[in-house]
């Protein structure tokens, strides 16, 4: 069985995170809304579970580079993968608030993760987009539902520090706090495999570039680059990925503009040992090639956490 897969109930965002390759500035306003109906998802998820490719241990994150509350089926979704049993995990912007009925449809999501681009209106205006006080209503309205529904697991405030919104730490730190929810700030980089090729291979325009290396910490990368062992194999490899239209896709750290990003139709792997051979195949891929040649596997997971006062060692 796989540990984890990600299965993308929702096959866009709304956000428009400038270094996200699903971000609106990326797709020059163009954004075709889709996403993965119950049927489809009840349908894929007895398929991978009959195949014996997951089990009820294997945690389902309900995303990838969608945002799953966009999805007017989400609660219908929980609340099937409630009945079964079956380990999940959500991460949300919290754009928007779609709220269980008091059940118990939480009580087997381990990880729930908003995730938040500052603490200001004008750090939502620079990166999601949002009203950031709708934003903290949305959290904390969904932050209770959970506790009304049975969720046990950990619940977290993924916070990604930026170089303008470094001072904004401590007060989303203290807003966790008083929900109860873990904080866990971090250094966010290019979000989407073809976007960090593009910058690694110096390929991206010049005010591209510049606007990166003035907004993201990214002075430590060369040298992090460097440290990378020959043999360094990435996390993602024993993780699976599912579009929205039940294909399965490279890793959830590349994008459509990669190359062989999306590969059979998860109807077409009848079992296990099945997957287990396509997902060597897949390893052997260009773009895999190409990550493991450029580091980027080794940045993804190597990158520094954020340590309060130690910002100023990565400019
Ligand atoms: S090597 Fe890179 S492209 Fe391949 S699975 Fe790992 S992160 Fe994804």
């Amino acid at each position: 069985m796989f540990p984890r897969i990600s299965i993308d109930i929702s096959g866009y965002c709304n956000a428009k995170c400038k270094w996200c390759v699903t971000g609106w500035n990326r797709q020059q306003g163009y954004i075709k809304q889709q996403y993965m109906s119950y049927e489809a998802f009840v349908r894929v998820y007895e398929h991978l579970y009959q195949s014996h490719i997951i089990g009820k241990n294997t945690e389902i994150m309900l995303y990838s580079w969608g945002e799953p509350f966009l999805n007017k089926d989400y609660i219908k979704i929980v609340e099937y993968l409630a009945d079964k049993e079956q380990t999940f995990a959500v991460s949300t912007n919290a754009s928007k608030v779609q709220l269980a009925n008091g059940n118990s449809i939480y009580k087997n999501c381990d990880i729930f993760i908003f995730s938040m681009p500052g603490f200001s209106q004008a750090s939502y205006d620079y990166i999601h987009g949002f009203n950031f006080e709708q934003i903290k209503k949305n959290i904390k309205a969904i932050s209770k539902n959970l506790l009304e529904s049975g969720f046990k697991g950990t619940g977290m405030i993924s916070f990604h520090v930026y170089k303008f919104n470094i001072h904004e730490v401590e007060a989303a730190e203290q807003f966790a706090h008083s929900l109860k929810l873990n904080f866990n700030p971090y250094y966010p980089y290019f979000n989407g495999n073809s976007m960090t090729e593009m910058y690694l291979e110096e390929k991206m325009p010049a005010e591209m570039r510049r606007m990166a290396e003035k907004e993201l910490y990214l002075s430590h990368v060369k040298k992090l680059l460097s440290e990378r062992p020959k043999n360094y194999r990435c996390f993602l490899e024993n993780i699976l990925s599912i579009d929205c239209d039940g294909n399965l896709v490279l890793c959830c750290a590349s994008d459509s503009g990669c190359a062989d990003y999306t590969w059979d139709n998860i109807f077409e792997i009848a079992s296990y040992e099945e997957m287990q051979i396509k997902r060597q195949e897949m390893l052997r891929s260009s773009t895999c090639e190409k990550c493991r040649a450029l580091g980027i596997d080794y940045w993804m997971e190597k990158n520094p956490s954020y340590v309060k006062g130690e910002a100023h060692n990565y400019v």
